[in-house]
């Protein structure tokens, strides 16, 4: 079978493998669809988790379907769709014990210290599969984590029905970020951003105000939009330049501010920003347990992919995939591999 892999020193390569066989506790999937990320671009250009492991098949945005069970596996079933969701754990460290198995001592992550999704089959544990539902599409299945992962953020916030939002970024992240925020019934919703096709989409997707932070200050404008106050829920998606910086800016006294970018670097804030506002502060890094929810929400309808997956490659054209990710060509939001 073809898998692509990289070195993590810029360089990614295709070879020819044997198909797995799954051992006690592991499902063989054939790979539908896998997601390119940011930060398998990352990975693949020397980033990436601390627990990496080199050289790697990376990809963890998986659609798959069930060939075949190991010994010991009772579900899925053969014939399954399923999501993945990439993280290994032990399951007995008070981290896991906790239900934050995303900070397991022993965490292992396929994709990125295990093979991922860039290849035409995977040997996995079975516990990192969700079978999904007929109505939910093979594009929207490879996104349930894109989706999870911002909706864990902003599970760790009270949003209510009557708060201005912003959402700074409109990456995948972002673009679920603004559909969530009104699932969750808030109508008022500013995206800011760089791309004008990429707000576009975000004002297709619900948000009312869109801000191209290139032409007008987006601190500026948001607290013109709000009369002076500023919003009550920020979600930083964007994970790149001053954003925490107008996160901070823009949300209102006692306002809660969800970050879920991962930034290559620190940044500077004025502290002063949280303390005299009061203002609420967490993070997001996982899609944790928000997968149940987020495939809910797609066989509602109140999720879509659309304006979201902006292109398919099948996986022999991973090197046009990969550029057309890396450089934003040809308004790419998110590219999906077909192996
Ligand atoms: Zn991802
Ligand atoms: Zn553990």
């Amino acid at each position: 079978m073809r898998a692509i892999v990289t070195n993590g020193e810029g360089d990614s390569w295709e070879e020819t493998r044997d198909r797995p066989e799954p051992s006690e506790g592991e499902v063989l999937v054939k790979i539908r669809a896998v997601g390119i990320c940011g930060s398998d671009i990352g990975l693949i250009d020397g980033g990436g988790p601390p627990w990496k492991d080199l050289p790697v098949v990376p990809g963890h945005e998986v659609c798959a379907e069930v060939v075949k069970l190991g010994a010991g596996v009772d579900s899925p079933s053969v014939g399954d769709r399923v999501a993945l969701h990439q993280f290994i754990y032990c399951g007995t460290c008070s981290a896991c014990r906790e239900g934050r198995y995303y900070q397991c001592d022993e965490i292992q992550e396929i994709g990125f210290s295990l093979d991922g999704g860039y290849r035409e089959y995977a040997a996995v544990p079975a516990y990192t599969l969700t079978p999904i539902p007929d109505s939910v599409s093979d594009l929207e299945a490879c996104q349930i984590d894109s989706a999870a992962c911002t909706l864990h953020a902003m599970d760790r916030i009270d949003i209510s029905v009557s708060d201005t939002a912003a959402v700074l970024g409109p990456g995948a992240l972002g673009l679920f970020g603004v559909q969530l925020l009104r699932a969750k019934g808030v109508d008022d919703v500013i995206l800011t951003g760089t791309r004008p096709e990429r707000l576009e989409a975000g004002r297709e997707l619900g948000a009312n105000k869109t801000i191209n932070v290139r032409e007008t200050d987006p601190i500026e404008a948001i607290m013109e939009y709000t009369d002076g106050a500023g919003v009550e829920v920020c979600v930083e998606a964007a994970g790149a330049g001053d954003v925490v910086n107008t996160s901070l800016k823009v949300a209102a006294n006692q306002g809660q501010v969800a970050l879920t970018g991962v930034f290559d670097a620190s940044r500077e804030i004025d502290p002063d920003d949280i303390v005299l506002k009061e203002l609420t502060v967490v993070g997001g890094v996982t899609a944790a347990h928000a997968v149940e929810d987020v495939i809910e929400l797609f066989e509602r309808g109140d999720l879509t992919v659309d304006g979201i997956v902006t292109h398919e490659f099948p996986l022999a054209e991973y090197e046009e995939a990969l550029e057309t990710v890396r450089n934003r060509r040809d308004g790419v939001v998110k590219a999906v591999l077909r192996p």
